[in-house]
């Protein structure tokens, strides 16, 4: 499907516990150190998801595991879930405390639980000493309130606000990442944050299988199709295509304590 030309990927971020890989989980997995990917952190989005997502990581040496519950997962919450938290972070596969964060997009959510539920998980990676990796939709002033609240490092996952919401964030220490949103028409507030954010501070990642970037979008999408979003920042940053997969690998094993 795809030219094989860049090595050494590092997919900062997918949900591979999703049931759309329900038919050809292990299948596209194998296949994935031959098409270029080095490494994947598997992101848990509930408290189901933390548990699944440390098994997989468990089955493949090149996947990691994060564990949180995502801000459209917090309603049912079981009482002991930070305790349960920490406990599968023990793993020594589970690298980052996420995606966790703020979501304003959905309204149905209230927003005092989001925020506990967000500062309760931040209080857990303070705790740990982990990365966090964040979901933040139409919240900026909240998350930024937030973090600084908190010393720690992270990323700020799938970015969606403008260059100086990032310019503040990675002030405070944190890394950018950026999906195949970068890669669709209409899309110059993305493109002009990823102009402005500086490659040591900048991760890739697919959040599949969601975001599949042109010319798949609306397709499941794999971790192999970093290579359109590479492509394209290659294209925005002038900066060869295997440089852009080495810099953000770099970033992402330094962030996330891999070696
Ligand atoms: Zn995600």
């Amino acid at each position: 499907m795809i030219d094989n030309i860049i090595k050494n990927i590092f997919d900062s971020h997918s949900h591979y516990n999703d049931e759309k890989f329900d038919d050809n989980r292990d299948e596209i997995l194998k296949s994935l150190p031959s098409k270029g990917i080095d490494k994947i952190i598997n992101v848990s989005a509930s408290e189901k998801d933390a548990y699944d997502c440390v098994n997989l990581a468990e089955k493949y040496d090149y996947i990691f595991a994060s564990v949180g519950v995502h801000p459209y997962e917090i309603e049912n919450l079981s009482q002991d879930y930070i305790y349960n938290l920490e406990s599968l972070s023990k793993n020594k596969k589970v690298v980052a405390i996420g995606e966790i964060g703020l979501d304003y997009y959905n309204n149905n959510i209230d927003k005092d639980l989001q925020k506990k539920i967000f500062e309760d998980q931040l209080a857990l990676a303070s705790e740990l000493k982990m990365p966090v990796i964040i979901h933040a939709r139409e919240a900026d002033q909240d998350i930024i309130n937030i973090l600084k609240k908190f010393k720690l490092s992270g990323v700020i996952h799938c970015f969606s606000s403008d260059k100086e919401i990032a310019k503040i964030l990675i002030q405070m220490g944190y890394y950018i990442s950026f999906t195949g949103v970068i890669t669709f028409k209409n899309n110059r507030k993305q493109l002009e944050s990823l102009s402005a954010v500086p490659i040591e501070r900048l991760l890739i990642e697919t959040d599949c299988p969601y975001m599949a970037p042109e010319p798949h979008r609306g397709k499941i999408c794999d971790s192999s199709m970093l290579y359109y979003i590479i492509k394209k920042i290659e294209n925005i940053k002038n900066i060869p295509a295997q440089e852009i997969a080495d810099i953000t690998n770099k970033n992402a094993k330094e962030l996330f304590n891999i070696k």
